[in-house]
């Protein structure tokens, strides 16, 4: 690591969009991709999968739990999606960025409009990019939320209609990347991580000057 590398504030990476587009699959791989980059461990009222690790996909709380997080003013946002809660510990993000760490959100879009209004004016600031992570058709949503095999048909239209509105907030975010091809939609984020590496934002001082 360069001593330039060491003094840098690190960024947040908001990776949002509908359910259904490939998202969560995109960012693992990018995750492995990328082993300066850190995942941010959501809370969430939602019952684990099998093969979800507590602590490592979520912190899995029961309503009680995840309530007093809220009275606490633990969370950087929180959303309710498909009838759970979830939300981001201000810890997850904010000590690691402030300590030169680059970290990756995988969020919804309702919280990614809260990241944007909560970190304005505090030392996140110029800190957070926004990525929305678009399928290449409503045709592919429906194939994947279908593929997941999980939901009844009540739900998957549900799922279906948030999909659409979801999407209509495309324009409030930094980038888009339609996954189209996932290696070439994970090469994307790539370089958006690596462009946004470069922000001036991240300079805590000018690079050249010292020994
Ligand atoms: P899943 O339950 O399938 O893992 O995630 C459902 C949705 O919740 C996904 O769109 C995911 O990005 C979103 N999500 C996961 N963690 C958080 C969080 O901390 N806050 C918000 N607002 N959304 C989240």
């Amino acid at each position: 690591m360069t001593r330039h590398e060491e003094r840098r504030f690190g960024v947040a990476m908001v990776v949002s969009g509908p359910s259904g587009t490939g998202k969560t699959t995109a960012c693992r791989q990018l995750l492995q991709r990328e082993s300066g980059l850190r995942f941010s461990v959501s809370c969430t009222t939602r019952p684990s999968r099998e093969g979800e690790v507590d602590g490592r996909d979520y912190w899995f709380l029961d309503e009680a739990r995840f309530r007093a997080k809220l009275q606490g003013s633990s969370f950087l946002e929180h959303a309710e999606v498909h009838g759970c809660r979830y939300g981001t510990l201000r810890r997850e993000v904010e000590e690691p960025v402030a300590a030169g760490r680059d970290v990756l959100l995988d969020i919804d879009v309702e919280g990614a409009r809260q990241v944007r209004r909560n970190t304005e004016n505090t030392s996140l600031a110029g800190l957070v990019v926004y990525v929305f992570f678009a399928p290449p058709s409503l045709r592919e949503v429906e194939r994947r939320l279908r593929g997941r095999g999980t939901e009844g048909e009540t739900v998957l239209a549900r799922r279906l209609g948030n999909a659409r509105a979801e999407l209509a907030v495309w324009r409030n975010y930094d980038y888009l990347v339609v996954n189209q091809d996932l290696t070439r939609a994970v090469d994307d984020l790539q370089a958006i991580l690596r462009a946004s590496r470069c922000l001036v934002a991240t300079c805590r001082e000018e690079p050249w000057q010292g020994d």
